[in-house]
């Protein structure tokens, strides 16, 4: 999986062929595990270029569609379960912001992983899932008993306007068709119906300031989205944005430094030193480095 097959892309926003380069690194999916949420291996992204006519930023070459689904499909990622207790909470901090725009009804989330927001998000709706990965669908079924697919998203049948939200956590960077993926979520929702997601904001501060370094640069994420062109292509897959924010999550504080592996050592090891000497290493600690963004949009 090392040197995946890559192919040329037009702009999924507007369909330009003309862009500039932005950060150049050799490409590579080191192992599946680089597939994972969790994954800290962040450095070999490739080119990541932004299209001269609309702004949207992507990576261009990258693999195909068929090379990412088959990646998706057999990850296997252990580490997503040990901040079980993180991830309940996080879900509660998104359903408070959901439940201001849907009170009720049936919820997809596209991208479940193991099940946790589906979880919390069943005391208020009827719930289910989409998930590409095997490992993690089945552990979604058979740890919370919730109904979660593993179809591809452009061959799964729901009726359309058979949902009153869909849910995007940390997904849509992902995609290699993230118009069509919306355009998807709008077909299957309801007129009024919402849809919340979140995504890294490269259009962000961090962004600026860290560079070719940011954690969101990284060879799973191939779509990259600020606020503006992340409207644009919401409003073009037929939503009008209701609610655009930054996102913070918890984590303990041993995930948190976690995420710091690829910055300079000393950082990495002076956290560390902290977290040892106050012994808070599996502390949460609520952090919003205002570089995700929370969108809640409804259908027109
Ligand atoms: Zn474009």
């Amino acid at each position: 999986m090392t040197s995946p097959h890559l192919e040329e892309v037009a702009c999924n926003l507007c369909g330009g062929k003309r862009s500039r380069t932005l950060f150049e690194r050799a490409y590579a999916l080191e192992s599946l595990s680089d597939c994972a949420a969790t994954t800290d291996t962040f450095g070999h992204y490739g080119r990541i270029v932004r299209c001269v006519d609309c702004g949207f930023v992507y990576t261009n070459p990258r693999p195909t569609k068929e090379a990412l689904l088959a990646g998706y499909g057999a990850c296997v990622d252990e580490t997503y379960l040990e901040e079980a207790s993180s991830r309940s909470i996080n879900a509660h901090l998104s359903l408070n912001v959901i439940k201001r725009f849907a009170k009720g009804g049936r919820l997809l989330e596209i991208g479940c992983a193991t099940g946790y927001f589906l979880n919390a998000a069943r005391v208020d709706f009827e719930v289910a899932g989409l998930e590409p990965s095997e490992w993690a669908s089945k552990t979604a079924r058979e740890r919370f008993m919730l109904d979660v697919y593993s179809e591809p998203l452009d061959t799964c049948r729901f009726p359309s306007a058979s949902f009153d939200v869909v849910v995007m956590i940390d997904v849509v960077e992902h995609l290699t068709d993230p118009k069509a993926a919306l355009r998807c979520a709008a077909n299957w929702l309801k007129p009024g119906g919402a849809l919340y997601l979140v995504t890294p904001d490269i259009g962000s501060l961090s962004a600026s300031l860290l560079g070719a370094a940011w954690w969101g640069l990284r060879p799973a994420h191939i779509a990259y989205f600020d606020r503006d062109t992340m409207r644009r292509m919401l409003e073009e897959a037929g939503f009008e944005v209701v609610l655009e924010k930054s996102f913070g999550r918890i984590f303990s504080w041993s995930y948190w430094a976690s995420r710091l592996k690829n910055y300079p050592a000393f950082v990495h090891r002076a956290v560390l030193s902290f977290i040892n000497l106050l012994d808070i290493a599996d502390k949460p600690l609520y952090l919003d480095t205002r570089d995700s963004m929370e969108i809640c949009a409804r259908k027109r």
